[in-house]
C-alpha cells in the first residue's frame, strides 16, 4: 500500500529539554536522541521540511535559577546557552544518521553555529537540510515555546509540533486529579483562557494571531513525531477551530 501523503510541507518541531533528558533528571539521553533523529530523518524523507527549536530545561531554567538567588536576566541568558548544548547534541546525532543539518543561534556564537538569519534558514530548508534553532528568541524573560511559535511564523511552517512528556492537554493536572480529561481538540482561545500550563501565553497568542495550529503530544508514544507530522490524530491539537485547523 502506498504511504499516506504528508499533510504538511513544513513543520516546526519543538523539543523540550525534558525530551532530551528522557528518564534522566539532568543531561542528555542519547538513546532518546537517536530515536528522535531517526524519526526526523523519515519525516524529511517523506518530503516535509523540518525546523527544530530546542529547549534547555534539562540543564538550566531561568525561573528556577532566579528562585535560587540569581539575577533573572543573567539566568535566562544561561538558560539560552544551555539550549545550545542540546542543539549540538541533536546536530551530531542527526548527522550520524545521515541528515544534513545546520544550527542557527539567536545569540552570536559563530565558532559553533551560524547566526540566525531567516532567509538563510528558509534556504537551508528548501535544500532539504534540517535546521536547528538554538538560544531561543535571544531575549530574556521568554521561553523556547515562544521561540518555536516565532520561528514557525518566520519560516512559514504550517504547524508547531510540541513534543513533551504528557500525551496532550488536560482539563487539570492528570497527576493530581484523576478526573482530568484529555482534550483531542481545543481552540487557541480556550487554551489561553484556561491558563493551561502546557504552553505559555505568549507562544499561544503568536500562534493564534498567525493561525498556526499546535499539536501537543508525548514523545514516548512510538513514532510520535512521524505521526504528528503526517497529521494523524495524536495528543491534542490547538487550533483556530475552523475547518483548516
Ligand atoms: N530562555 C530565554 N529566552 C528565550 C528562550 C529561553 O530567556 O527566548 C531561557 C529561559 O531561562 C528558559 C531557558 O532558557 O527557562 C530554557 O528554555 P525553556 O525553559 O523554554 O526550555 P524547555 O522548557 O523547553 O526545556
Amino acid at each position: 500500500m502506498a504511504e499516506a501523503k504528508p499533510r504538511y510541507k513544513r513543520v516546526l518541531l519543538k523539543l523540550s529539554g525534558e525530551a532530551f533528558g528522557g528518564n534522566r533528571e539532568w543531561g542528555i539521553d542519547s538513546a532518546v536522541l537517536r530515536n528522535v533523529a531517526r524519526q526526523i530523518k523519515r519525516v524529511m524523507e517523506s518530503g516535509v521540511n523540518v525546523g527544530i527549536v530546542v529547549g534547555g530545561g534539562n540543564f538550566m531554567r531561568g525561573a528556577d535559577a532566579e528562585r535560587d538567588g540569581m539575577e533573572r536576566a543573567t539566568a535566562d541568558y544561561a538558560g539560552m546557552v544551555a539550549t545550545l548544548i542540546n542543539a549540538l547534541a541533536l546536530q551530531d546525532t542527526l548527522e550520524r544518521e545521515g541528515v544534513i543539518t545546520r544550527t542557527q543561534s539567536a545569540i552570536n556564537i559563530q565558532q559553533i553555529a551560524e547566526p540566525y538569519i531567516r532567509r538563510r534558514a528558509i534556504r537551508h530548508l528548501e535544500k532539504g537540510r534540517a535546521v536547528i534553532f538554538a538560544c531561543g528568541t535571544g531575549n530574556p524573560y521568554m521561553t523556547t515555546d515562544t521561540a518555536a511559535a516565532l520561528r514557525a511564523v518566520e519560516i512559514g511552517a504550517e504547524v508547531v509540533l510540541k513534543a513533551t512528556n504528557v500525551d496532550g492537554i488536560y482539563s487539570a493536572d492528570p497527576k493530581k486529579n484523576k478526573n482530568a480529561e484529555r482534550f483531542e481538540k481545543i481552540t487557541h482561545f480556550e487554551a489561553l483562557n484556561r491558563r493551561l500550563e502546557v504552553m505559555d501565553s505568549t507562544a499561544i497568542s503568536l500562534c493564534l494571531d498567525n493561525n498556526i495550529p499546535i499539536i501537543v503530544f508525548n514523545l514516548q508514544t512510538p513514532d510520535a513525531i512521524e505521526r504528528a507530522a503526517k497529521g494523524e490524530p495524536i495528543g491534542t491539537i490547538v487550533s483556530s477551530g475552523d475547518k483548516n485547523g
